[in-house]
């Protein structure tokens, strides 16, 4: 039988560990060229060594020349999957003009400049497909002491919304995945250095009505049926995955 992602080109963002890690194993499991990309080397080997066929690449997708010097080496790209994040803690009040342009830089240009360099590639093939991690925290929903990170999640639905609404001729599908709180290693980041680990970690279990959290590879299973022809109708959607935090 064939597999879901037979022979499709992909490239993931963020790959070293977390969502884009467990993304990049489960589009390979399903057949996929992988090209996995991360600024992080060291897990970006660990990565090919664990799972020898996916391509790994270390790149700083804030970086524009080293973007399109990547997105020129590749031939065809069927989708990106675009995982870049980070979060940073505090309201307004604790959001410097330094924190501002940093989470904009690494949760939205990154994103900007990964879909502005492969984007041609999709629209000269009359086919593509792009994957974009949002966050429950975003236009969706607001929660305390995630003021940036909210912004710019919410500005990834805007952006997903837009390219969705601008290629639909050119045969390209743009769709955002929103998770809710899952366990990956900057998670374990944000718990450990919290003010009261104990507290911190029971108020992120709390706030799911599952009352658990996320796993990586249940975000991966939705990106597969994003990335596979099985959603060829679906487009420019965001697509929650939360415990049941926006119900
Ligand atoms: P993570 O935060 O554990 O890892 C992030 C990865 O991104 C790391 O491997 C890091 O090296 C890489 N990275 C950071 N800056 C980069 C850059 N400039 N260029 C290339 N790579 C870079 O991963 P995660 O928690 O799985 O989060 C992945 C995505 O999912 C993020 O966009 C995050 O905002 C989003 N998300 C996560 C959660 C969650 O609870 N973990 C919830 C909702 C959304």
């Amino acid at each position: 039988m064939a597999k879901r992602l037979e022979n499709k080109i992909i490239v993931v963002t963020a790959a070293g560990q977390g969502i884009g890690r467990a993304t990049a194993i489960a589009f390979c499991k399903e057949g996929a060229i992988v090209y996995a990309s991360d600024i992080n080397e060291k897990t970006l080997q660990s990565l090919n060594k664990e799972y020898p066929n996916i391509n790994v690449k270390k790149l700083d997708s804030t970086n524009k020349l080293a973007v399109e010097e990547f997105s020129t080496s590749l031939d065809k790209v069927d989708v990106l999957f675009n995982a870049v994040g980070f979060v940073h803690h505090g309201t307004i009040l604790d959001c410097d003009e330094k924190d501002w342009d940093f989470s904009f830089n690494v949760n939205i240009k990154s994103m900007y400049f990964m879909t502005k360099f492969i984007l041609p590639k999709m629209i000269k093939q009359n086919k593509g497909n792009i994957i974009n991690v949002s966050s429950i925290v975003s236009s969706l929903r607001g929660l305390p002491n995630r003021f940036i990170y909210g912004t710019t999640k919410a500005a990834i639905i805007g952006f997903t919304k837009s390219i969705a609404s601008d290629f639909i001729k050119n045969n390209i599908r743009c769709n955002a995945i929103a998770p809710g709180t899952v366990h990956t290693p900057s998670w374990e980041d944000r718990v450990k250095t919290a003010k009261d680990p104990v507290k911190a970690k029971k108020d992120f279990i709390d706030r799911q009505p599952m009352g658990r959290l996320g796993s990586p590879e249940e975000i991966a299973s939705l990106a597969v049926y994003l990335a596979s022809d099985e959603s060829n109708f679906v487009t420019g959607i965001v697509h929650a995955i939360d415990g049941g935090m926006s119900i």
